[in-house]
Parts: structure tokens; C-alpha cells; sequence
């Protein structure tokens, strides 16, 4: 522990870590005989319990299917569901509900995209610029609709910092580069990329951006009309909320243009076998059957609860927690740290000479500390730097100092023990 990072901290007195914790359940449990050290933030946050208590809630007064009942249940879920989309709405700074589009999470939202714009829009000879920072869900649906439709995939490349090289992205357009799909944080080495800049550029060239926003939304304050994304995703379970709610983000203009992805009940306006069948307005265009209905109602109070805490006292504190880990691990004999992007959101990765990143991560699981080890789903990002796997501690706003100080000392234990 340093004197400046104890000193920075106390220069946070936005965020109260002690009453954030205590909204977290699961934080008191133990592991092992330990208490719990979670540090697996970029895979899944944990759940405050007022997100917790939201399916409670829902299956306990008003479980009902919305938008076509007319029965009280019925409205007042379809109230609480929409309400999440202004909540949403104003979470990412969008000019309207409407362009707000429920999906399962990032991975969804991103294979929207590909299967309704990319579909309608991408032919043979066109080009799609992702970067090598891609998680495999923002490089995958590109693949496999380029297989099928026979465009180029080009590779923003990175520096040796995990750094985009924006000089090297403006060179790769062409006249026929149709689309970029670019993370904003990376979730294997936690560069924040520049991508109100890499839309600016996208847009002078003709081409759309697609921002993948999994890592960004739970860090740092997203206004999607200030980055000006054509497109913007994100899960809810990264965000302190539940699993299988996330948010697709697209100008209205796009999604109107767009034809649906999955058809189905709610997405239509009139199904007939004499006539063509007619779309609902957007975004029901894109909410095929059934969706997660007590998820979404969930996220709204996720993002209500991330919002309270305020997301720049988040950023800073997660900044603290980065630093100081950072200092901790960088004084270990042999460790290497993958990604040192000046502007980085709060990832830690790194690889150890003589140990194995897995053995690393059992063994100090039985420590009572939770990181994730393998490739992070970002094979090209890690082969690139000539690795298999590393090891990643991830924050988040619940985590202190001193789990910090305890997950160091862990791994400090860790590695005399595997060496
Ligand atoms: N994109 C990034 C940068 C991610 O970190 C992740 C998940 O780790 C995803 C996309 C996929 O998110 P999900 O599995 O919630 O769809």
C-alpha cells in the first residue's frame, strides 16, 4: 500500500464503499473458509439487493405477459418493462425510447445487428474494420455473415500497450468500408478506446459504427449521442444486474430501415396468409415473443441502483483499486502485465513466468479469491501478444483496498507455492 493511493482515495468521498457493500448479499459469504475476494467483475458484477428484490416482486404481485393483456397484472408489468426502456434511455443518453431494443446482452444485440443491418446492408467486396481488442462475440457474427455473404474483415491492429493505432485505423478504410464494430473497453486488457473519435472518422468515410459496450457501460458515463454510434450494446449482468437482460442501442433512423431479425409474436403489426405480413414500430419490431420480462424490470433497477452511486465516483474508485493493484502484483518477480493503455477501466491482466495462469486461478480460489483465468474470449487479442491465457482481477465499486491488499498476498502465497 503506498501513501499516495491511500491518499488519493480518501480524495473519492463520493463513494462510500462500506454502505455499497452493504448491498451486496453475497459479499458476506465465505469461500473456502475465507471471506469472499470477488474480482470477476468483467465476467459477471454481483447483484445489489435491490435488484435481488425485484424478482420478489415481480413473481410475488404482478408476474403477467405484457403489452397484449388487458388485466391489471398485465399493465402493470408492461408499465414496469417499459419503464425500464426510459430508464435505459436516459442511462445512455439516447434522444428517444423508441431506439431502445431489449436483447439477452451484448452477445444478442451484436448478432441483431449482423442479422438485420448486416444482412440488408453488406455484399461481396464490402469491408467491416473490427479491432484486435474484439471479444469473440463482437468478431464471430461478423465471420459468420461474412462467410455467407462474402465480405472483407479487416483488423484495426494494436501497439504493444494493447493501444489501438488510430493512425493505422484511418489508413484502412476504402470506399467500400461499410461498418465498424469496435469495443469501447476491453475486457481482456481494459483499454478504453477512442471511439467518439473512431466514430467521427467512420462517419467521414460513409461507414457505421458499432460500439460494443459491454465493459464500458458499468465504468464510465455512455452518451451514445456524444459518441454518435450508429449502434451501442451492453449486458445487464455486467452492470449489477441480471443475467439475460441486455440493450441494444441504434439510431432510429437505422432501425427503422432495418428488417426484423427473429419473427414472431409482439414483433408484428398484421400476419396474414393473403397479404404480406406487417411489422410492429420499432423496437417491438425487434422483441420477438416472450421476452425477460422480470430481467429488464431488474436492469431498470440496476441502473437505477449504479446511477444512485453515480458513475464517475465508480470510474474513480475503480481507478484507485487499479492503481494500487497495479503497484502490488508489478513488484512480483516474473509477472508480466498484459495492457498498460494510459487510459485503462479496471482490468488487471497478467501472466506469471513458471506458472500456469489456471493453476494460479485454482489455487487461489482456495484463498478465497475469485479472478478468472484463460483467454478471456479474445484468442486474437491474446496469441497476438503470445499468450494462451492470463489471469485477470476485474473491479468493481464494492471492492476495497484492502481485498486488494489480500488478493497481492494471495497471489505473492500462489506462486511460491506453483514455482
Ligand atoms: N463484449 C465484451 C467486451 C465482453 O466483455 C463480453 C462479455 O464478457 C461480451 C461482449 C459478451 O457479453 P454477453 O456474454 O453478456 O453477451
Amino acid at each position: 500500500m503506498t501513501d499516495l493511493a491511500t491518499r488519493d482515495a480518501l480524495e473519492v468521498p463520493r463513494l462510500d464503499v462500506a454502505a455499497v457493500r452493504a448491498d451486496f448479499p453475497i459479499l458476506a459469504r465465505q469461500v473456502h473458509g475465507r471471506p469472499l475476494v470477488y474480482l470477476d467483475n468483467a465476467a459477471t458484477s454481483q447483484t445489489p439487493r435491490q435488484v435481488i428484490e425485484v424478482f420478489d416482486d415481480y413473481y410475488g404481485r404482478y408476474n403477467a405477459n405484457i403489452h397484449r393483456g388487458l388485466h391489471t397484472l398485465a399493465d402493470e408489468a408492461t408499465a414496469a418493462y417499459e419503464g425500464t426502456r426510459e430508464t435505459v434511455r436516459a442511462f445512455l443518453g439516447a434522444a428517444e425510447t423508441r431506439e431502445i431494443v431489449f436483447t439477452r446482452g451484448t452477445t444478442e444485440a451484436i448478432n441483431l445487428v449482423a442479422g438485420a443491418w448486416g444482412r440488408a446492408n453488406l455484399k461481396a467486396g464490402d469491408e467491416v474494420l473490427i479491432s484486435r481488442l474484439e471479444h469473440h462475440s463482437n468478431i464471430v457474427p461478423w465471420q459468420l455473415l461474412s462467410r455467407e455473404l462474402g465480405f472483407a474483415i479487416k483488423v484495426i491492429p494494436v501497439d504493444e500497450r494493447g493501444v489501438l493505432d488510430l493512425d493505422a485505423y484511418a489508413r484502412l478504410f476504402t470506399e467500400r468500408t461499410r461498418l465498424v464494430a469496435v469495443n469501447h473497453v476491453s475486457n481482456a486488457f481494459g483499454t478504453v478506446n477512442p471511439v467518439r473519435e473512431m466514430a467521427r472518422i467512420a462517419h467521414e468515410h460513409g461507414a457505421r459504427i458499432l460500439v460494443d459496450g459491454a465493459q464500458a457501460a458499468p465504468h464510465q458515463r455512455v452518451d451514445v449521442r456524444d459518441i454518435d454510434a450508429d449502434f451501442y450494446a451492453f449486458s445487464g449482468h455486467k452492470v449489477y444486474g441480471p443475467t439475460g437482460a441486455g440493450v441494444l442501442y441504434g439510431k432510429a433512423s437505422l432501425l427503422e430501415a432495418m428488417p426484423p431479425w427473429q419473427g414472431g409474436g409482439e414483433m408484428i403489426a398484421t400476419v396474414s396468409f393473403e397479404h404480406e405480413t406487417t411489422f410492429a414500430d420499432i423496437p417491438h419490431k425487434f422483441e420477438a415473443g416472450t421476452p425477460a420480462v422480470a430481467e429488464v424490470i431488474a436492469l431498470g433497477a440496476a441502473l437505477r441502483w449504479v446511477s444512485g452511486v453515480g458513475l464517475e465516483a465508480i470510474g474513480a474508485w475503480e481507478a484507485q483499486l487499479l492503481a494500487r493493484a497495479t503497484e502490488r502484483v508489478s513488484r512480483i518477480d516474473g509477472l508480466r502485465i498484459l495492457g498498460t493503455a494510459p487510459d485503462k477501466a479496471g482490468v488487471l491482466s497478467f501472466v506469471v513466468d513458471g506458472a500456469h495462469s489456471q493453476d494460479i486461478g485454482l489455487l487461489i480460489d482456495q484463498l478465497g479469491v475469485a479472478i478468472r483465468t484463460g483467454h478471456h474470449c479474445a484468442q486474437p487479442l491474446l496469441h497476438h501478444f503470445g499468450v494462451d491465457a492470463t489471469c485477470r482481477a476485474s473491479f468493481a465499486a464494492y471492492n476495497t483496498l484492502e481485498e486488494v491488499d489480500l488478493f497481492a498476498e494471495a497471489l505473492e502465497r500462489v506462486i511460491s507455492m506453483v514455482r
